[in-house]
This record gives C-alpha cells, structure tokens and sequence, in this order.
C-alpha cells in the first residue's frame, strides 16, 4: 500500500500545482522590524510572502504587482513567539486539590475542548510555536490537540508535544487516596529498565514528539545552602529513556527542580532541562559544554509561590540567583513558562519575556530565547524563530517599540501564522 501510494502520488500532485492559482502574495511594510537574529532593528522593512513562507525581507524596496499589502507601518514587527514549556491540558495548579480536582472531575474529553481554547488564547497573544510538555493524565489527547490545529479545525500555534510524561510507580499525583481506590495518574508509571524502553516505544507510537520525564521530586536546603531533592529513577532507568528515546529520533525533557535531580537528568544525557532552580555552577559549566538547554518558567514560579507557601519563595530567589550566573556563564535559555501550572485566561505567558529582562537579559536577548534559540530547541531553526526567506510566515506586531519596553509583548496586536492573519488590531 506505501509503495502504491508513493508511485501514485507525485503524479496526482504536479497537474494540481500547474494548473492551480499562484500562491496568495501578500506584502507587509513594518514600521520596525526585529528578526529574532540581528543585534539592532531594520527600519522601514517590507516582508514578502508567498503562501505560508516568508520570500524576502528587505530595507525598503517595492510592493510586487499583484501583492496584498498589510500595514504595519507604525509597529513593531518580530517573529512569532514560541513557549517551549507549556500544558494545554490544565487550567492551573497552585495547590494539590486544584490538580487533583481537575483529573477526578473533569473527562478528558471536556479537558480537550478547554485545551483547544487555551490554544486559541496562546495564538492571540502572539506564540506561534509551542512545546507542549505533558497532558497531566490526560492520556494522548495532546496530540488530538495537535492534529486539529494542524488540519486547519481550530486555531493553534505549530506544536510539538510529549503525551504522558513518566515517574516510577507512586512518584506523582494522584496520591494519598485509599488503597482500595485506583485513582487516575498525572504521568505514566514506568518502572525498570524494560519497563522504561518499552515505555518510550508506546509514547512514539502514539504520537510524542519529545519524552518528558521527572526526575525529582521533595525539594529542600540543606546545611550547604544548596537546593536539594530526592531523585525519582535509578540511573539505569533514566539512561533508559533517553538511550530508547534517542534511538527512536526523539529528543528528551527532564523536570528537574533541586541540584540532585539536574545532576541525575545530566548523567542520563536529557536535552533540556526544565525549571532548574537549584542549579550549581558546576551543572551549569556542564550545560554549556554539552549544549543543554534550560527552561526557566519563571512565570510558574512566581506565580505559584504565594499561594504555595513552604520553600517556594525561597526557591524563587535562588533561581533568580541562578539566572544571572548562567547568563553570564552563556548556557543556552530558552523561553518556556509552565502555562497551565497557571490559569490561561489570567496570565500572559508573554511575561516571561519581562521576567528575564528583570533578571538581567537585555530586551534583544529576551526576544531571542522565545524566538531563535527556541526554534533551535525544537529542532525548528531551517523553518521558524527568525524573520528570513524560507522560513514559516509567521510573525506579530505591537505598537510600542518592545526594545524600551519589554511590557509591550504582552500586548500583540497582530498576529500571522504560516501566511493567514489570525488578528489585526492594528488597521
Ligand atoms: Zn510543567
């Protein structure tokens, strides 16, 4: 059957492309252009696209005959936003009985539908890309979410998505039930190394495209003042998946929050490393070595923290301490915020961007770790994260100049996506 397909196809495709219409071109002036790439802005730019592709982006230079024009003269143009670490499927979890609320109340079915509005809500405020990691007990329906957006059914950022994440038995919620109750599970149970490769292949089969793991649990300082936790696998698991997992062409995330679940997710060789507050100077010379992403969700954090009480403050401190060293020790950042850890429709997740400025990036590099450097986290560099020929025309406008003020990505007033206007404030 491939095979028949294969021989069929190329000839089925090539009369539909010669005799169609030309590709839509549409002709964009941008007052200032930020491309995710250049050190300074280009004034008076004009992007040209064809179809869902960016074909030029110049200094000046004149509308082709025939070209929809959209003007944008007296805004600010930058490539759409990207949020590597996000979860569609839950709508806020300050505390316990909020996340177990939503898994015993809510069907996953009715859980789908609210993600597919939470990616509606992301797409308006400007983030075209996501990586989606985890659907919190939500089985697979991550990447339903993800085959609706890209079948053109609901409006959504291009997503990448990791389905069930995975502890050992009894490391995550839902926990301190009764025993005679089998109560739902935020992750996947995985236990030993077969158990952990076989793990892996179902999550591939059903559509992953990132494996996420947690790889600690129980935060807490000790005496040497460091940000400790207990680790949740066995060095031989997490090796694992991510030997399996990399095997399969899948690349692999770890939660990891204090010093001794960063170490474990290092020993195990994860690609990126999510929320690490308790990050040590010696973990983070082996991220820049290695080429390790850290994904900060600083907005989670922040958020959280009041109503969390404990540590949690104390943890956003050391992480706001540890931001500083790794920027300046030149590990890779890229934006990612944990929305869904809080609530979609109260939070922007375009703070992020604000956050990292006042934790001490400048604005262009705080641009950068939601733009270029996520792209390149993805695995998306040949096609999203900069404003240049051949990559997705997706990009979005705000008024302000967000180079003087950071606030201004949280108010996107235009938003393209592979060439079709999703918003436009701005006319
Ligand atoms: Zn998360």
């Amino acid at each position: 059957m491939r095979r028949f397909l294969a021989a069929i196809l190329p000839s089925l495709l090539i009369p539909v492309l010669a005799v169609g219409q030309s590709p839509h071109r549409v002709a964009i002036r941008a007052g200032k252009l930020i491309d995710g790439k250049s050190d300074k802005p280009m004034e008076n730019a004009l992007v040209l696209i064809e179809g869902d592709k960016i074909v030029s982006v110049t200094s000046g230079g004149s509308v082709p005959a025939g070209a929809e024009v959209i003007e944008l003269s007296k805004a600010t143009v930058l490539p759409g936003f990207m949020d590597v670490h996000t979860h569609v499927l839950l709508q806020g979890d300050v505390t316990a009985a909020e996340y177990d609320e939503q898994l015993l109340k809510q069907s996953i079915p009715y859980r789908a539908i609210l993600a597919a509005r939470n990616a509606e809500i992301a797409l308006s405020h400007g983030f075209t890309g996501m990586r989606d990691l985890e659907t919190e007990g939500a089985m697979y329906a991550d990447v339903d979410v993800k085959t609706a957006i890209n079948n053109g059914e609901v409006p959504g950022p291009h997503m990448q998505v990791a389905t069930r994440a995975m502890t050992p038995t009894g490391m995550y919620p839902l926990l301190g039930y009764s025993w005679e109750l089998k109560m739902p599970t935020g992750v996947q149970y995985v236990d030993g190394v077969e158990g952990a490769r076989k793990a892996v292949r179902e999550q591939a089969m059903y559509g992953a495209d990132w494996i996420k793991y947690y790889s600690d649990r129980r935060y807490h300082f000790e005496a040497d003042g460091v940000l400790h936790s207990m680790v949740n696998f066995t060095d031989e698991e997490a090796k694992a998946i991510v030997d399996e997992a990399h095997r399969l062409g899948k690349k692999v995330a770890a939660h990891a929050i204090g010093s001794d679940g960063i170490a474990a997710a290092l020993r195990a060789g994860v690609d990126t490393i999510e929320h690490g507050d308790g990050l040590t100077d010696a973990e983070m010379g082996e991220m820049v070595r290695r080429g390790i992403y850290w994904v900060p969700t600083l907005t989670v954090g922040l958020y959280v923290a009041p109503g969390r009480g404990g540590n949690w403050q104390k943890m956003a401190d050391l992480q706001r301490e540890n931001f500083g060293k790794a920027l300046k020790k030149g590990v890779k950042i890229a934006l990612g915020t944990d929305a869904g850890g809080f609530d979609w429709k109260k939070v922007n997740q375009a703070m992020e961007f604000e956050y990292y400025v006042q934790y001490g990036m400048t604005p262009m590099q705080s641009i950068r770790t939601g733009t270029s450097v996520a792209a390149e986290l993805l695995g998306w560099s040949d096609r999203a994260g900069t404003l240049e020929a051949g990559k997705w025309a997706d990009l979005v406008a705000v008024s302000g100049d967000p180079l003087k003020d950071i606030t201004e990505l949280q108010k996107v007033k235009f938003v393209m996506k592979g060439g079709a206007v999703f918003k436009n404030e701005l006319h």
